[in-house]
């Protein structure tokens, strides 16, 4: 059997583009809410895609945003404002439910933190001063440091002058606990 004319392996080409273009066509908010077992008003929705290390949840999209909770908030009010955070009231890193996210500055988390009893529980607190070696705002910086790729444990380590034990407990979140 002769080749089919046409030459097989462009339109094998040809279609593979039209796929992927199709897919990218394909609404972001579609593709967030199909990743997403929503519950009661009030209860958590679970993010059931792709996780980053820290446990947000992940999903491409064209603008360059990748945290499902920030996506989340962005379907549910438009744009987030410069520099500000998307926070969780219910403390569950995968929960994009739009009612348990608010937007806030940085001192905002923290304030919200310290109301809720939680704290950053250092390596050193068993030790001789107690000082934390790291500041809740560098613990969230290592998260997205990480999350963001192009890095490891050793490499975060060495920037900030701790252990590779105290940064995968910041990211992961393991020191992060009510009081
Ligand atoms: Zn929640």
């Amino acid at each position: 059997m002769p080749w089919p004319k046409g030459k097989p392996h462009t339109e094998v080409m040809i279609r593979k583009m039209r796929e992927s273009r199709c897919g990218n066509l394909r609404p972001l908010e579609d593709r967030f809410w199909e990743r997403v077992s929503t519950g009661g008003e009030d209860d958590c929705w679970e993010w059931l895609g792709a996780k980053l290390p820290s446990g947000y949840g992940k999903l491409n999209s064209k603008s360059g945003e990748s945290y499902a909770h920030r996506l989340s908030w962005k379907i549910a009010h438009g744009s987030i404002p410069a520099g500000m955070s998307v926070l969780h009231r219910c403390d569950n890193r995968s929960c994009v439910n739009p009612r348990h996210l608010f937007v806030g500055t940085q001192a905002d988390n923290l304030a919200d933190m310290r109301q809720k009893g939680r704290g950053f529980i250092p390596d050193s607190s068993r030790g001789n001063n107690g000082r934390a070696k790291l500041t809740e705002g560098q613990v969230r910086e290592i998260s997205e440091k990480y999350d963001a790729g192009d890095t490891s444990y050793a490499i975060l380590a060495r920037e900030f002058n701790v252990h590779k034990s105290t940064i995968a407990y910041a990211v992961r979140g393991l020191h992060w606990r009510d009081a």
